[in-house]
This record gives structure tokens, sequence and C-alpha cells, in this order.
């Protein structure tokens, strides 16, 4: 018989799932927002969709001691799920991040004779699901162009096949192409990245000597084209900026480039962080081309020291900070200040106490009263105010003044 815990079920509503499809071309990972309102039949799809060559009538899992078993249900799917919520639990209770949930297509005898071209992804699979490793490059349509850094320019885009808009990063590296399969290799542990606080990483590819980067689409784009934001509003993206570091620190990466034109924000309220440095080989191949200081780096990059999680930090403060008048004083002086009567202190800015102290002190001092204050999940905050304010420059922008 077959006993599945609903409680689980339903805690699986609120987080996304890592699927991993096992195909004899590779792993298929793919996200699935809403796993509860999964079927049976969608996965099935799903999967004839990455496997047009095979006749897949079930697929198989793997319990904790090895052994297969096969799923052709939606009652089973449920079993399978509430299994893999406990597997999940059990991991984060260890302080590990959860290994996707991978599963085994089941070939049938007789392929070839089915009809691939009357197969239809169902909708509803989609608006849950989206198979990370699919997007080629013809199947982009570029819109325009969002914005410009040192690196690269970054497009608003349509993936066609995904019905999905994409903010597509195109880095043009001149590079062998043993440099470009290291990059590629360091990338993979962005498809791991899943946190709601971090930017969802779709695929990378490169067409000649240019890489392109799909990600997520953020509508309310960058901080740094915000003006002056309010301590309420920049409270709560203070708390989801530090959530989505520690989440990366916990995957021992550090983010390295924390900057307002990093940190991203959409009319769902949500904040999330963009661009850190998963790939050694990216960031040395974009530094030759890098001109300028960075304004935000903490004084032990800038004097070429060795760094850690202390430096992210330091740069979490100078992204808070209103004017910017640094940088040459950084190394030499002391940290700068807020206006005390306009903003709470500033607690990432203790230049000495940051710079002597180790990181579960630090990870204490995301306790910080500032972050406590503002940490209660309220994105109708931030929604309310990157909606006004993007309609303010609509506004500006039909009367010609920006
Ligand atoms: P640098 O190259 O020094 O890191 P940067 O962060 O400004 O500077 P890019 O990373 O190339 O440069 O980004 C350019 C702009 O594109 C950003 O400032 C941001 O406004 C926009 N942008 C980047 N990613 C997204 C995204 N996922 N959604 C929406 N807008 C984005
Ligand atoms: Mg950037």
């Amino acid at each position: 018989m077959l006993i599945f815990d609903l409680n689980n079920l339903f805690a699986m509503d609120t987080e996304a799932i890592v699927i991993r499809i096992k195909t004899p071309s590779g792993d298929m990972d793919s996200s699935v927002d809403c796993p509860s309102l999964l079927n049976f039949n969608d996965l099935l799809v799903a999967i004839r969709d990455v496997m047009p060559e095979a006749t897949v009538t079930a697929f198989e899992y793997e319990d904790e001691v090895g052994d297969r078993i096969t799923v052709r249900s939606d009652e089973e799917l449920k079993a399978m799920l509430s299994y893999y919520c406990n597997t999940m639990n059990e991991q984060r209770m260890n302080g590990l991040l959860p290994d996707p949930l991978q599963i085994f297509p089941r070939a049938g005898k007789t392929p070839g004779i089915r009809n691939i071209h009357g197969l239809k992804v169902q909708t509803l699979l989609y608006t849950c699901m989206f198979v990370v490793l699919q997007i080629n490059a013809q199947d982009i349509h570029y819109q325009e162009q969002l914005g410009h850094g040192n690196g690269g320019t970054v497009y608003k885009a349509y993936h066609i096949h995904g019905k999905r808009v994409l903010a597509v990063k195109v880095i043009p590296l001149d590079i062998t192409v043993e440099l470009q399969k290291q990059i590629m290799s360091e990338l993979e542990i962005l498809y791991k990245c899943d946190s709601p606080y971090i930017i969802t990483f779709f695929s990378a590819f490169f067409v000649e000597n240019r890489i392109s980067i799909c990600t997520e689409f953020m509508d309310g784009g960058s901080l740094d084209v915000y003006k002056r934001i309010p301590e309420h509003v920049l409270g709560r993206i203070a708390v989801a900026v530090v959530k989505g570091l520690t989440y990366l620190w916990s995957l021992k990466i550090l983010h390295r480039d924390v900057k307002p034109s990093n940190m991203l924000v959409n009319t769902r309220g949500q904040v999330k962080l963009c661009d850190f440095g998963v790939s050694t080989q990216l960031v040395n191949s974009i530094a030759k081309t890098y001109v300028g200081t960075n304004a935000y780096m903490a004084p032990e990059r800038i004097s070429g020291e060795q760094y850690g999680i202390h430096a992210d930090v330091w740069s979490v403060g100078i992204s808070f900070m209103e004017p910017l008048q640094l940088l040459q004083c950084i190394v030499d002086e002391d940290p700068p200040v807020l206006p005390v009567d306009q903003f709470s202190e500033n607690c990432c800015l203790k230049k000495l106490l940051i710079l002597e102290i180790n990181t579960e002190i630090i990870l204490i001092n995301t306790d910080h009263s500032f972050i406590i204050q503002y940490n209660d999940g309220n994105a109708e905050v931030v929604s309310m105010w990157v909606c006004r304010c993007l309609e303010e420059r609509r506004i500006q922008q039909a009367q010609g003044r920006i």
C-alpha cells in the first residue's frame, strides 16, 4: 500500500524542486515551481519532449537503498514526491544542499511508431516547469538592450519554446576552445543555485567568440537606476541581499561583485542578486578588458590582499550608502558614515571589526537589529515602491524629461 504524508506535499507548495531527468544523452534539470500541482502525465510529456526518439511510458526513482521504484500513475508520483520531500528535509537538517530528484525514464519496446509532431507539452506543466538545458541560440528573439556594463551587454529576450522572457548577457571573449569549455563547466554550479534571492540561471552557450548567459528577467531592473530609496524599502531589500549572500556563502561561493547594478528587483517585490563570480576563468577573461576601479570593493581587495566573505559584506555596506563620496579614502581612512537622522547605523561598514572577526560572527551580525526589524517577508512594500517608480519613470519618459 502507498502511504504518503500530505503535510509534506503541502510544504512542497511553497518551494520549487529540481527534477533531474536522466537521459542517455545526459542529465536534464527542470525546476518545478509548484510540485503539488504536478501530475504523472505532465511529467511524462516533459520526458518525451526531451527524449523524442524513445517511447517512454513510465519512469523510475531510487529509494534510500538504491532500489528502483517505478512510477506509472498520479498516486505513485505523489508517493515519490513525498519520499523526496523527506529526503530533502533530512539533507537540509544535516546542513547539506538537497540533491535534485533523479528520475530514470523507462523506454517501451516500440520506438518510432509515435507521431512525434503530435506531441504537445501541456501549458499547465510549462507554467510549473522549465526545462533549463534546452535553450539554443536560434530559439532566442532579442528585444531591447537593458544595459551595458564593463564585461558585456544585457538584452531582454524571448525564448520561443519556453514561452518565457529572459535577460541574456552577451560577453565578447577572445579565448581558446579549452577555456570556453572550462567556463561552461565552471558555470554548471549555477544550475544548483536555488534561492528566491538569487537570479535563476537557465543556460549559457558560446556562439563564435561570444558567451550568452540566459537568466530570469527582472522587470524592475537594477537598483542603481533608482533614486534615493526610503529606509523601510531599503530595509527589506537589505534583508533579501543578506539572505542571498548567506545562501551563496553556504555553497562556498563568494559574490565578488556586490553593487547596486547587481541587485535586481521586480514588480512582485522580489529582490535578487546577479553576476556573482562562480567562474574564475570568466572573471579573469573579463578582467583583462576591465577599465577603472570598482568603488564598492573592500580595502583588502583594492590593495590586492586575500579576501573572503568580509569583502562581500563591505560591498553591501557601500551599496546601501548614499552619496558615494568614497574610493581613494577607503583603504586608509575610517569607514564613511550615513546621516544618523535619516538612516539606522550601517552595520556592514565597521571596518576594523568586520576585517578582524570570523565567519560565524559575521553571520551573527546578520541578526543585527536593522535586519531583524525588516525581516518580515513583506514583499508588498518593495512591490508598491517598484511599481510607483516605474510609473513615474514612464510618465517622465512620455514627457521627454528622461
Ligand atoms: P559591470 O559590468 O561592471 O558588472 P553592470 O552590472 O551595470 O556593470 P551588466 O551586468 O552588464 O553591467 O548589466 C547591465 C544592466 O542590465 C544592469 O545595470 C541592469 O540594469 C540590467 N540587467 C542585468 N541583468 C538583468 C536582469 N536579469 N533583468 C533585468 N535587467 C537586468
Ligand atoms: Mg551586472
